[in-house]
């Protein structure tokens, strides 16, 4: 180990920045950050310096340094772009016994600044001995979606409960079991979401509960998955995926997903078929109910966002009424995934005003639109599980008063490498996409804003090349990583949420 890290109490230490550079700025500001008096010298200072000195953080001196700078000073940092200069400054301080570090070598002076994760009170920093910056930065990066933007949270209740902890848990081990299931479990969740009542109680009661029972209610996380890509997912669900003890998952959470789900979790599959219900909504509310009431995590994973057109409220609705902890995480719901995928904005100052999600469900065989409400120009009309009615949806939004020209797109398995878009009109788009073969999950997207995707069009998959777009192949890219076989992959993720694969397709070639 060349180095030794320490944190350092500088609260009220003369501090000196030579350079006002944006490396000077930065350095002062975090010296600044951490208590210390910080004065920077400089012939010039650059915009975020002489805004740090505008708001009285740091006092700046405008001119060359001089030997007498370093008087009273216990920390000094070189930060010139001037490299002999910032040698000559370390070894200046180093003969005064000052503390002394070079921005332009890591190497030398007393110390080096480290790449930092700030949780406060929770603080991690990597340091590579000056090899590489880059690569400090790099592993930080990582470091950020591992440790929750609220982690001072957790911290805050653990330095609050630990005197009482320390006081009934006299063993180490004990301690340390202990504090890791509050770590991994709901009472840390309730801290990150900012419920800190509730976890203080649970945290106490966790302890009341050390000598008998442990912790007898579980939580449920509604989690949305996204439409697909695994590269979509949020860092909470990332987090919570890690955590569950079961995960309920339905249909159109994609094997690239699930195959991210902690290995040892017990996984139920709750999808549903028009026929066959895997298991019936109200079944699954109680199940949820039941899981959590073991005192199990457990992470209801659903695809898409769980509030848009998920049935979500309706799960938590019961949760609410049993009085069992739950949080709900969003997701990128299918038709912001789609979108992006297929170079297709949603809004747009020339085209489009307002955007609509509509299902397309049928209920007796017919679209049960609002039509003269969707069949408005100058809005982008997204359908949700519109690929058995798209005919019916089409002509009646045409006979709706829209254009029959009106641009219109397909979306078959947005976001996943075998995405493929088919575009047309009102008019066309039910005769392009009947030959086509198309496998659910499909979302269809109506409106002037479907032409931008001849320009915008950005995403290629090995497989599918991207269907009606224009252009040669610009960038590979395939995320979805497939577990499973080829089977499975059609049961769990290749229909539409109410609709069984075999119903569409039935129904597609019976309109042909
Ligand atoms: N909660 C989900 C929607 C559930 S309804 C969400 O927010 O996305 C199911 C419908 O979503 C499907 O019938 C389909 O229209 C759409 N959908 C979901 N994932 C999709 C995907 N990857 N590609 C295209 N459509 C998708």
């Amino acid at each position: 180990m060349e180095q030794l890290p320490v944190f350092l109490n500088l609260r009220g230490w003369p501090c000196l920045v030579v350079g006002a550079g944006q490396v000077g700025a930065g350095k002062a500001e975090l010296l600044a950050a951490a208590g210390g008096r910080v004065r920077v010298v400089a012939p010039e200072a650059c915009a975020s310096a002489a805004e740090l000195a505008r708001d009285g953080l740091v006092e700046l001196r405008r001119g060359r340094f001089e030997e007498s700078d370093l008087e009273g000073a216990r920390l000094v940092i070189a930060a010139t772009d001037d490299r002999d200069l910032n040698r000559w400054i370390v070894e200046l301080a180093e003969a005064r016994g000052i503390l002394a570090n070079s921005a332009s070598d890591a190497r030398s002076g007393h110390f080096s600044m480290p790449a930092i994760v700030d949780r406060s009170p929770v603080l991690a920093a990597v340091a590579t001995g000056g090899a590489s910056p880059s690569l400090a930065r790099y592993v930080r990066a990582r470091l950020e979606t591992l440790i929750p933007r609220s982690f001072g949270r957790l911290a805050e209740l653990a330095r609050d409960a630990r005197p009482e902890v320390n006081a009934r848990l006299p063993r180490i081990s004990d301690r340390r079991a202990f504090w890791d299931r509050v770590f991994e479990g709901p009472i840390a969740e309730m801290a990150f979401a900012g419920r800190m009542e509730e976890a203080r109680a649970a945290l106490a009661a966790a302890l009341e509960a050390e000598d008998g029972e442990r912790d007898p209610t579980g939580e449920v996380y509604l989690v949305g998955a996204g439409p697909g890509d695994p590269d979509l997912l949020t860092f909470r669900a990332m987090r919570l995926m890690q955590q569950a003890d079961v995960v309920v998952h339905d249909r159109l959470v994609s094997p690239g997903v699930l195959a991210l789900v902690r290995r040892d979790a017990e996984k139920i599959y709750a999808g549903k078929r028009r026929d066959e219900h895997a298991i019936r909504q109200p079944d699954i509310n109680r199940l949820l109910v039941r899981l959590a009431r073991e005192g199990r995590r457990v992470l209801r994973l659903k695809g898409g966002d769980p509030f848009v057109f998920g049935r979500g409220g309706e799960e938590i609705a019961t949760l609410a009424d049993e009085r069992i902890p739950f949080q709900v995480v969003p997701g990128v719901t299918a038709a912001a995934g789609c979108a992006a995928y297929a170079g297709i904005p949603l809004t747009h100052r020339d085209h489009a005003h307002a955007c609509t999600f509509v299902t397309g469900n049928l209920k007796n065989g017919r679209a049960a639109l609002d039509w003269p409400a969707v069949a408005r120009p100058g809005q982008t009309i997204v359908v949700y599980m519109g690929l058995v009615g798209l005919r019916e949806i089409c002509e009646g939004l045409a006979e709706h008063g829209l254009d029959p020209g009106t641009p219109a797109a397909l979306v078959e398995q947005g976001t996943t490498e075998r995405q493929r878009v088919i575009e047309g009109t009102l008019a066309t788009l039910a005769d392009r996409v009947d030959g086509a073969g198309v496998e659910p999950p499909t979302l269809v997207i109506v409106g002037d804003v479907v032409r931008l995707r001849g320009k915008l069009d950005w995403f290629r998959t090995d497989a599918a090349g991207g269907g009606g777009g224009g252009g040669p192949p610009r960038r590979a890219h395939a995320t979805l990583a497939h577990t499973g076989s080829g089977a499975e992959r059609g049961r769990d993720f290749g229909s539409e949420s109410t609709h069984s694969a075999g119903d569409a397709g039935r129904k597609l070639s019976d309109s042909t």
